[in-house]
């Protein structure tokens, strides 16, 4: 997290505590780059800044504005979401995990970003990048029972009241130093408690 405060990225949901800008961004991150969210995220945003807004657009208007993401089933069930949370929680996101599920297109991961991020949750998280990182520091185990075994160290390694840092802290671990391929290990911040420090393919030297 010390890393993290200094060499974390500037990215815009991160200036936001608002559940539905984070859903929006969530959403977009699925399948897509970041360098391309960056481009569509405040242009939706922009469009429908609410989640209302979001809410009474029609599907095809909905469709135009997310014309060149790719994967538009992204965005029917975005908009079907904010429907739902527009009239059934009267416009204000569930808090709670299982509620945030029971929304379309959110699944395990999407709800803990949602519940870590804009509630401040110490919610588990686990994304690619996140799931490299602990795979690799704690040993990703046999392939059997391995996603509900880093689900469980994701949880277990959150600092208490610090879900926010330490999840954004994981995900760029993995996207900066301990990427898939050439990780630059000998400048990673955790290399000493790391069980795959000198052992991963294409390091450096
Ligand atoms: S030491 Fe290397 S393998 Fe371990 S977490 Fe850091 S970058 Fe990843």
């Amino acid at each position: 997290m010390r890393w993290y405060a200094r060499h974390g990225r500037d990215l815009p949901w991160r200036r936001t505590r608002d559940p539905y800008a984070i859903l929006v961004s969530e959403t977009m991150l699925q399948q897509t780059q970041v360098a391309r969210v960056l481009d569509y995220y405040p242009r939706f945003l922009a469009r429908y800044p609410t989640v209302e807004d979001l809410a009474a657009a029609s599907p095809s208007a909905v469709r135009e504005t997310w014309e060149g993401l790719g994967y538009y089933r992204r965005a029917v069930n975005l908009r079907r979401s904010a429907r739902l949370v527009a009239e059934r929680h009267g416009g204000r996101f569930p808090a709670d995990l299982a509620a945030l599920q029971r929304l379309p297109g959110i699944g395990r991961y999407t709800a803990g970003a949602v519940a870590t991020f804009a509630f401040g949750q110490d919610a588990p998280i686990l994304d690619t990048n996140a799931a490299r990182v602990l795979a690799r520091v704690f040993g990703g185990g046999r392939r059997r029972g391995r996603t509900r075994r880093l689900w469980a160290l994701a949880e277990a390694t959150i600092p208490p009241g610090r879900g926010y840092d330490f999840n954004q802290a994981i995900m760029d671990l993995g996207a900066l130093i301990c990427r898939a391929r050439r990780p630059t290990c000998p400048v990673c911040p955790v290399r000493r408690a790391c069980g795959s420090f000198g052992r991963v393919a294409g390091m450096p030297k």
